[in-house]
């Protein structure tokens, strides 16, 4: 989609810190980091968020952020995956995307 952010990152217009890349996801590091390890996924087609997503596309995600925590060696540790959806859910960019937060203790419940 023209104007949205994450598609323009997707295409490589927009430069990230990328993690992992194939033909269906991106994962880069996200530009504000919440946390040590702060990794966005996100499929490479436009979804505006995961209420629009097919369950393929979102397992197919799924799969990188386990493949990703163990690259990334939060695994064990553990980790927290945030999908932020719509107004409420504070999310900001109308893309579908996963947050993968570790490196430290997170809190819960969230703010
Ligand atoms: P959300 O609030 O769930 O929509 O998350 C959007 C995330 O995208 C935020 O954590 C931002 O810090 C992050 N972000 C915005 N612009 C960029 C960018 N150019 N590169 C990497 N991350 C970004």
């Amino acid at each position: 989609m023209e104007n949205c952010l994450f598609c323009r990152i997707a295409s490589g217009e927009i430069p990230s810190s990328k993690v992992y890349e194939d033909e269906k996801v991106l994962a880069f590091r996200d530009i504000d980091p919440q946390a040590p390890v702060h990794v966005l996924v996100i499929p490479k087609q436009h979804f505006d968020s995961i209420l629009d997503a097919d369950p393929e596309t979102v397992g197919y995600m799924q799969s990188i952020v386990v493949k990703l925590a163990k690259e990334l060696g939060i695994d064990e540790s553990g980790f927290r995956l945030v999908v932020n959806t719509g107004k409420d859910g504070q999310q900001s960019v109308k893309h579908l995307h996963m947050h993968i937060l570790g490196g430290r203790s997170m809190q819960w419940p969230p703010g």
